[in-house]
Formats: structure tokens, sequence, C-alpha cells
């Protein structure tokens, strides 16, 4: 039985020194990345229920990797995060991300991605200002997307950041609401501009049904704090009808557009009548 288990424990030893050996591969890979310009970014449309007219575009960031191909942030971001290389490579993104806006005049707003890690980062407020200034974006027409976990601890700093950003023009949403813990409270201590209700509850919609209950009562909650709404995950129109019901404002989902290249959404622009 002893010799069992000491072999089960080199097992486990072989099986974390691969992982290990794994990460540091793909760390080395995320430095060789940001040193070749190998991220990019993709763009999807969001549009007001109303008049389904244009209302912005969120920027998602992908990793064109050599051997693993095209990967999405969720295989990379973690680790990027751990590693600090999140600093380069979200200050990368929210400049291209910026440059594009400004070679988009028709676009009303940019929406960018701002990982709990990214924004803790020293000198963060600092980074948006000088990008918002080297790039010539109105702020107006910048949105950050932060994630509610960014509230949960820190939250003074936090606070005084998100506040430093709001008086410069530049709209902060709360992104993926409703996966998280965050509270009525939470959204109280800070005026958020905008709730992102998070796509998980739009696929599960149903009339009756316990999504679109939580989605009401979030809605709610928003008209009484005088904070906008938006839903992602709208992949059909049922969904967007209950949505337009219940008087959400914004949506994105597959149903208006999928993430694009920028060539791509330069097409798309081109093509949509003036409003
Ligand atoms: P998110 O902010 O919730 O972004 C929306 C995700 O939903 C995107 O996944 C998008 O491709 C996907 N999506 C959009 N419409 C639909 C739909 O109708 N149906 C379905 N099934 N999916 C839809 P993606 O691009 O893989 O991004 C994943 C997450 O990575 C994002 O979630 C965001 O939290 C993070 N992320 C993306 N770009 C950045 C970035 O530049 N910096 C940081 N820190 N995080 C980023
Ligand atoms: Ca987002
Ligand atoms: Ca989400």
């Amino acid at each position: 039985a002893k010799d069992a288990g000491r072999g089960t424990w080199r097992f486990f030893e072989a099986e974390m020194n691969r992982r290990l050996q794994a990460r540091k591969a793909l760390e080395a890979d995320l430095r060789r990345a940001l040193a070749e310009s190998r991220f990019t970014l993709h763009y999807q449309p969001q549009v007001d229920l109303d008049g389904r007219r244009l209302v912005g575009a969120e920027a998602l960031l992908r990793w064109d990797h050599p051997t693993h191909g095209p990967l999405r942030p969720a295989q990379f971001i973690p680790l990027a995060e751990e590693t600090g290389l999140i600093g380069p490579i979200g200050a990368w993104a929210l400049a291209e991300a910026c440059r594009q806006a400004v070679a988009w005049p028709s676009l009303p707003r940019i929406a960018v991605n701002i990982s709990a890690g990214q924004f803790r980062r020293a000198g963060f407020v600092a980074m948006v200002e000088r990008t918002l200034r080297e790039t010539g974006l109105p702020p107006q027409r910048l949105e950050l997307e932060v994630p509610e976990a960014l509230l949960l601890v820190d939250t003074e700093a936090v606070i005084a950041g998100l506040a430093r950003l709001r008086s410069l023009g530049v709209s902060i949403a709360m992104d993926d609401f409703g996966t998280g813990s965050s509270s009525l409270g939470t959204l109280r201590r800070f005026a958020f501009d905008r709730i992102k209700i998070d796509r998980s509850f739009v696929q599960g919609l149903r009339p009756e049904g316990e999504a679109m209950a939580i989605i009401r009562a979030v809605l709610g909650m928003s008209r009484a704090l005088g904070i906008r709404t938006h839903a992602g995950g709208v992949e059909d129109e049922r969904q967007a009808a209950l949505l337009k019901g219940e008087g959400c404002e914004e949506v994105q989902g597959y149903l208006f557009g999928r993430p694009m290249t920028a060539e791509a959404f330069t097409t798309m622009l081109a093509a949509r009548p003036p409003e």
C-alpha cells in the first residue's frame, strides 16, 4: 500500500510538472506575442432596442497564436493577470480601440473591457488619460466595462479611480451583472452609467421563467437608481422582444452582429443608411 501511495505521488508530481511546463511555455508565448504585436481586436455592434440604431461597439481581444491558432480571452487573460502582462496587453488594447474609434467618427461609442487586476495596477487611471490625449478620442466616446468583482476589495481606491474617470467624461459600465456577488449596496456605492446584464440570463429567457423575473428585477432597480441598461447575448427575436417589453434600453448579440474584424466593421459602417 505504501508503494502504491508513492506511485500515486510520483504521478501527481509528473502531472504538476507537466502543467507547470505548459504554463511557462504559454507565458513565454504571451511575452513574445506582445513584442510581435500578435493581438488584435474584434468589434461587436451595440444597438438600442427602440430604433435598432448603432450606439456603440465593444472591443474584444483576440490572440493569433502561432501554433494554437486564434485564442479567446478566456484562454489567456487569467495567465496575463497572474504574470502582470495584463498591464501592457490591456494598455495596447485600450490604445488600439481608441485609435480605431477615431477612425470611425460615425460610431457613437467604443467600449473596452478592463479586468480587475488591470484596474488595480498603479497608474491605471493616468494611463487612460494619456491614451485619450495621445489618440485624440473625446472621453465622452469611451466606455470602460469593469467586472462587478472590482468593487469587492480595495473599495476606497477603486471608487476614487472610477470617479476620476467619470469626471473626465468617460462612462463606466458594470459588466456581467448577476454573475458575481454585487448587491444593491454595491450599486449605490458607486454611480455606474450602465449595467450590462450577463448573457446567461438572456439565454434562459422564457416569459414566466426565473431568468425573466431576475431581469425584471434588475431593470426595475436600475431605473430606480437612474442607471442605463444593456443585455448581452441576444441571439433571436423572441429574446429581443421580451427584453424590449421589460424596458431594456440596449442590447448586443449574434442577432445584431457577431464580433468582427476592424475591416468587416468598417464595411458594415459604410453600408448602413445615414441616421
Ligand atoms: P464579455 O465582456 O462578457 O464579452 C462578451 C462575450 O460574449 C464575448 O466573448 C463575445 O464574443 C460573446 N458573445 C457576444 N454575443 C454573443 C451571443 O449572442 N451569443 C454568445 N453565445 N456569445 C456572445 P469573448 O470575445 O470570448 O470574450 C470573453 C471575455 O473576455 C469578455 O466577456 C471579457 O470579459 C473578456 N475580454 C475581452 N476582451 C478583453 C480585453 O481587451 N481586456 C480584458 N481585460 N478582458 C477582455
Ligand atoms: Ca464586456
Ligand atoms: Ca459576459
